[in-house]
Order: structure tokens, then C-alpha cells, then sequence
């Protein structure tokens, strides 16, 4: 996918629409940053306004994400290209995330290693051991949500017993027992409590 051609794109179209970046972006609700930042091809509009903004635009989202407006002919072509191209973004994406999940989980880790070895090593009155023990799980605790909240929607968990791919909801991650990212769930299709691995792509 090339962003430098969307962005191209998106500002013809918004020219040929008699908008500026100003108006386009309230049209939308966002700022006018964030269509500078398409336009100059830094980045992709978000999925949720997307459809929006092809219809201010009145382009197919096939258009936008080709960059041009598509022929009948090359049409199919062009959009099995496209959804294959958001596919492999969003693994992409997903894969990075993960990664960031173990990155911070890490470094949320650091402040309370440390408060225990101090804790429990260096000699101090029992209440001042105490309070460097808790204070150095804050760090943690503030991380853990949005640590699972990664896990949850970075690519989708499998049924082992079924196969069934999806995401699940933020509170059945939060409550399941785990072990690494494998995670006791009860699957939404066989209705059964097994393990559930994360998987990247969708079968
Ligand atoms: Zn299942």
C-alpha cells in the first residue's frame, strides 16, 4: 500500500470537493493534523472513519486505499490487493504490539525486582520494608490493564478443542488463568472452557 499515493490522492479528491484541510477535518470531527498527516502520507485514515470520509469524498474506499480511482475492469483485482494489503498491515501492527506488550510488562517488572531485593536484602525497620515492597508493585499494577488490553485485541485467541478464532472480551482475558499468552477461556462456538492460544492471523 502506498501511503505516499493515497495522500496524493486524498488531497486531489479534497480539492476537487472544494474543501480544505480545515473543513474536511471538521466534516469529520477530527483535526486538521490528522488529514495533513494522510495527505503527506505519514499515515492511513483510521478504519472507523474511512467510509465516512470516501462518502465526503465521494470515492469507493477501493479508490482511496489504490490511491486512484479504479476501473470496473481491475476492480476485483485491485480490491483482493487491498483487503490482502490491510490483512498483512494489521498482522504487521498486531506483531509490534506484542511486542510492546513484553517490552513494558519488562520494564513495569524492574521498579518491583528492585523494590524486593531492597525490601528484603537491605536491613531497615519492618514498615519502611513494607512500604518499598507495595509502592515498587505500582508501577505493575497500573501496566497489568493496559498490558491486557494489548493481549486482547493484538490478533485473535484459538479454541483449542473447536478451532474457532476470535476476540474476546476485555473481561474474560482479565479473569482467565494463563499460562504466557494461553489463556482458560470459555469459547463463544463449542461453548466449551479449554485453553486458548494467541494466534497473529485469522485461518
Ligand atoms: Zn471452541
Amino acid at each position: 500500500m502506498n501511503l505516499l499515493k493515497i495522500g496524493k490522492f486524498i488531497a486531489e479528491q479534497r480539492k476537487k470537493n472544494c474543501l480544505t484541510q480545515m473543513q474536511l477535518a471538521e466534516k469529520l470531527n477530527i483535526t486538521d493534523r490528522a488529514v495533513s498527516k494522510w495527505e503527506t502520507g505519514k499515515s492511513l485514515p483510521d478504519s472507523s472513519i474511512m467510509l465516512e470520509l470516501c462518502q465526503i469524498l465521494n470515492i469507493s474506499v477501493n479508490d482511496l486505499l489504490s490511491g486512484e480511482v479504479v476501473t470496473m475492469n481491475n476492480y476485483n483485482k485491485e480490491l483482493e490487493n487491498n483487503l490482502l494489503e490491510m490483512v498483512k498491515q494489521k498482522q504487521e501492527a498486531d506483531k509490534r504490539l506484542l511486542r510492546m506488550e513484553i517490552l513494558a510488562g519488562v520494564m513495569a517488572c524492574v521498579p518491583f525486582t528492585v523494590g524486593i531485593i531492597i525490601g528484603l536484602f537491605v536491613p531497615m525497620e519492618e514498615w519502611k520494608q513494607a512500604v518499598i515492597v507495595l509502592s515498587s508493585m505500582i508501577p505493575l499494577l497500573v501496566a497489568i490493564p493496559f498490558l491486557l488490553r494489548i493481549e486482547q485485541v493484538a490478533g485473535f485467541y484459538e479454541c483449542k478443542k473447536c478451532h474457532h478464532q476470535y476476540v474476546p472480551q476485555y473481561k474474560s482475558v482479565f479473569i482467565a488463568p494463563h499460562i504466557g499468552r494461553t489463556r482458560y477461556m470459555k469459547c463463544p462456538q463449542c461453548h466449551k472452557w479449554t485453553w486458548h492460544k494467541k494466534v497473529l492471523s485469522k485461518e
